[in-house]
């Protein structure tokens, strides 16, 4: 909190950041029969971070902006400034929560977001845990991180994760989610895209190629691969390049042709691995340490002229500033 309560509550602001994530491992099964896709995936939050400033609004309203110091990778045309925004229903459901009074209980939330949208990195999502943080610094909510991660998860399965940080293996439908101890940190080279792809047509793509027999269907729920896990808590880089997949890769590409051709000119500049990150279309792709990431961002922009961004993970989880 930036000033006393004394100070008056119409002065007051909280600031928060949470970051985005990559999955190491993405595999998908068959659609369930209420349609939701069984997942293993192995997630890691990485220093790609949001931040939401939350300040009172006496009359009640809570609203979103975009701030103008985002990154150059955010469309801001494709950021909703409505009820629709995660961060918006993140700060409804605190306040529900708390049982507040709708009436005087309004925040405006003001995003300075460094994830590009509908990217593949759930920057959405970390809009809302950040969302979570700083309205309960400001309304005193005091409760635990554990808490807050559970009244976040009807957002969906991104957001507890945001809140967490570090790195998690989920299951179910991404949902449940166990922490890893993974403490030593690993590097990778992002390459976000400047148009987004919606996950739900890369999910109902990778449904097609299989019904048409273009991909192999899975026979039983996928599971998540021991020695990926392994190798990301013991930070073996070498041994985490020959692990990692995503099954989203594939349709992933099909819908945006460019991503085999960046992804080739990674491998080629010295990237131990490459793929895409999430539902894409934000590529990452695997380093040996930090100085070779930062090469490599180098080496990707000079030959593409696309922007490419060095980031480490694990991180924190959301937190107050
Ligand atoms: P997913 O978690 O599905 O992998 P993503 O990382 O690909 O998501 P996000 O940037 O989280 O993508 O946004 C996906 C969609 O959610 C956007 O197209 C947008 O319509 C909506 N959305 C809601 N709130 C936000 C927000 N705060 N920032 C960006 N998009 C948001």
């Amino acid at each position: 909190m930036s000033q006393p309560a004394t100070t008056g509550r119409l002065f007051r602001h909280a600031t928060a950041q949470a970051p985005g994530k990559v999955n190491l491992s993405l595999r998908v099964g068959a659609p369930r029969a209420d349609g939701y896709h069984p997942v293993a995936s192995v997630y890691l939050a990485v220093s790609m971070i949001e931040e939401v400033t939350a300040t009172p609004r006496s009359e009640g309203e809570i609203t979103v902006a975009l701030s103008e110091s985002s990154s150059a990778f955010v469309d801001p045309d494709a950021f909703p400034v409505d009820s629709s925004n995660l961060a918006v229903k993140a700060a409804v459901r605190l306040r529900e929560h708390l049982e507040l009074d709708p009436a005087e209980h309004g925040v405006h939330l003001e995003i300075t977001k460094q994830v590009p949208v509908a990217g593949g990195m759930g920057g959405g999502s970390a809009d809302a845990a950040a969302a979570l943080v700083a309205c309960a610094a400001l309304w005193d909510a005091g409760l635990s991180r554990q808490a807050l991660a559970e009244i976040s998860a009807p957002l969906g399965a991104d957001v507890p994760f945001a809140v967490m940080g570090g790195a998690a293996v989920g299951l179910g439908v991404g949902d449940e989610l166990t922490p890893l101890l993974a403490r030593h940190p690993l590097h990778f080279v992002l390459v976000p895209a400047t148009t987004g792809l919606a996950t739900p047509q890369v999910y109902g793509l990778l449904d097609r190629l299989r019904e048409e027999e273009a991909l192999p269907v899975p026979e039983s729920d996928p599971e998540v691969d021991r020695e990926l896990v392994q190798a990301l808590t013991t930070g073996n880089a070498e041994e985490l390049a020959l692990l990692i997949a995503n099954d989203l890769q594939v349709p992933a590409a099909t819908m945006v042709p460019e991503l085999s051709g960046m992804l080739d000119i990674g491998l080629e500049e010295g990237a131990l691995a490459g793929q895409v990150s999430g539902s894409g279309p934000t590529l990452m792709f695997l380093a040996r340490n930090a100085e070779e990431s930062f090469q490599l961002a180098t080496r990707i922009e000079d030959r593409t002229g696309v922007a490419a961004v060095a980031v480490h993970g694990p991180v924190h989880g959301a937190r107050v500033l």
